[in-house]
């Protein structure tokens, strides 16, 4: 019987996927890095496989060794940095990684000659990023320069976006004039790599030009908004439910003090429950957080605690010990968005999602 847990719905994944793909008309790069935005590499990338998706996207070698736990077949990209340290790894895995700049791409391909092996590449511009990547006016030589490189296979060419969440097109639009340059001149070199890729979810809806060979998704595969200005279609739906129980409920006399520092105060006679949660699972300690039992919104109170949060249980009378809670997720009807937590906590939903803590076991339904 668990106390805390993340719920993760694998089939909500797998319906998403599937509708970024009947959108996109592409094929789906997965964006997996951060654990799955928090809903774990272990169940995403075999559920992801199941509806067969070929590529999937992380940010670290770490988190690319990670997948290959659970799929041999999927193709993987760091979409951040690696040393070259790490090139006979990825060889060895057949881990594709990224070069934006031409040393690490020469120490790369000295590795991967050492050893006879042609290391899988994507080379990343910057088109307005100000991140990682060449800048355009650098792209098309250090391009043309990757691909004499004995030791590299450049499949790749890529850039990101920085604002195409936004309901001011102008700077995607900019960013998309600069690529479409650098691409239009190595199509007419004959340098243009098989797997060209710009758009993140947001511009998947809202930049559908700039869709090139895939797209690569990460927010809107896990249900979540790119953003107040881009919802995503109601047909989408989230998959990961923050729960816990209430462990303990009892009624406090008037003026009483609730938790550290005593940030709320009782009344009257109140009836207050103890849930198994709190910031060390990724709660954040402010004032103002609510829950749900039995489907009603009860209000936290005072600040969490490391492992609990201590919740007003006056109009939910029916509660008892051993009830489940939703910090976020739906119960009896009702919905607590991971958005709606994001806002209160003066955040985005990804940082919501990916801040849930390591110890939360993930639960695949
Ligand atoms: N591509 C790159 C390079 C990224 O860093 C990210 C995530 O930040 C994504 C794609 C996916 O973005 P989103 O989660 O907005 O779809």
């Amino acid at each position: 019987m668990l106390t805390t847990w993340l719920e993760i719905d694998l089939g909500a994944i797998q319906h998403n996927y599937h509708l970024l793909q009947a959108i996109s008309q592409r094929p789906v790069m997965a964006v997996i890095k951060a654990n799955a935005y928090g809903h774990g590499i272990s169940g995403v990338v075999p559920a992801l496989t199941r509806v067969g998706a070929t590529w999937c996207g992380v940010a670290r070698i770490e988190e690319a060794l990670e997948v290959r736990r659970f799929s041999r077949e999927i193709q993987v990209l760091v979409l951040g940095y690696t040393h070259p340290f790490w090139v006979e790894k990825a060889l060895a895995q057949d881990i594709c990684l990224t070069v934006f700049d031409s040393q690490t791409a020469e120490a790369y391909a000295k590795r991967a000659q050492a050893i006879g092996c042609e290391l899988r590449v994507h080379a990343k511009v910057d088109t307005g990023m100000g991140r990682l990547g060449v800048l355009p006016d650098a792209a098309v030589d250090f391009i043309r320069w990757l691909m004499t490189l004995p030791g590299l296979k450049v499949e790749g060419l890529y850039t990101h976006f920085a604002r195409a969440d936004e309901s001011n097109p102008a700077p995607t639009l900019e960013q998309i004039r600069r690529f479409d340059g650098i691409l239009e001149t190595l199509t007419i070199m004959n340098l243009r790599p098989r797997w060209v890729h710009a758009s993140n979810s947001a511009a998947i809806f809202n930049f559908p030009q700039a869709r090139y060979d895939l797209v690569r998704a990460g927010i809107a595969l896990y249900g979540l908004h790119p953003s107040p200005e881009t919802p995503l279609p109601p047909s989408f739906r989230p998959a990961m439910a923050l729960k816990a129980r209430l462990v303990s409920i009892k009624t406090l006399p008037p003026g009483s003090g609730v938790g550290y520092g005593h940030r709320y105060v009782t009344q009257d006679h109140e009836r207050i429950g103890v849930v198994a949660a709190g910031y060390a699972d990724g709660i954040r300690r402010i004032l103002g957080n609510e829950v749900l039992i039995h489907g009603k919104k009860a209000p936290v109170l005072g600040t969490p605690c490391m492992d609990q949060i201590m919740v007003q249980l006056d109009d939910v009378i029916e509660a008892m010990p051993g009830d489940e809670v939703v910090i976020f997720g739906g119960q009896g009807g009702n919905f607590i968005s991971v958005e709606e937590v994001a806002r209160r906590w003066g955040t985005i939903n990804y940082e919501v999602v990916t801040n849930m803590m390591a110890r939360l076991p993930r639960i695949y339904v």
